[in-house]
């Protein structure tokens, strides 16, 4: 937009645009507002992760089993994916190795989040670059923090 072309342009006006030109930079929009996949097949985890990560702000949506996450990943781009391990349909590792495959998605950021606490399902989730691991159960602290530095660091 051409600046002249405004009949009463005035400082207010100004600092109006800067602050929505603020808004529109995308590193600001990777964190508040951020969209993030919830990958997870168990209904009373789905809504206590919906519930948490709305209230701070997020964008939710959410994918039930392993192949549908991979499909929702690639047309909705989310700035983040929360990805439990044992799922219906592909487990965790393999959607991480397809999300990493696909040029789409080969970047976003992946939480993993899992019951099982055996080394092996660590070291493969560092594997694929991880950017953290949480296990259940966990806090929401634990949970929000985790999500806030992956955001952050991407
Ligand atoms: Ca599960």
């Amino acid at each position: 937009m051409n600046a002249t072309l405004l009949p009463d342009f005035t400082p207010e006006l100004q600092v109006l645009r800067d602050a929505t030109e603020a808004t529109l930079l995308p590193r600001s929009a990777k964190i508040s507002g951020a969209k993030i996949l919830v990958v997870e097949d168990e209904p009373d985890v789905i809504r206590a992760l919906t519930m948490r990560l709305k209230f701070a702000g997020y964008e939710v949506i959410v994918a039930s089993d392993g192949a549908s996450a991979t499909r929702i990943a690639v047309t909705e781009q989310p700035n983040l994916i929360i990805l439990d391990i044992g799922l219906p349909c592909g487990d965790g590792h393999t959607v991480a190795r397809r999300l990493r495959e696909n040029m789409n998605t080969t970047t976003v950021p992946i939480i993993f989040l899992t019951a099982r606490t055996s080394q092996e399902d660590r070291a493969k989730a560092m594997g694929v670059g991880a950017a953290d691991f949480i296990t259940k159960p966990f806090t929401a602290e634990e949970l929000l923090a985790s999500v806030e530095r992956a955001l952050n660091s991407s």
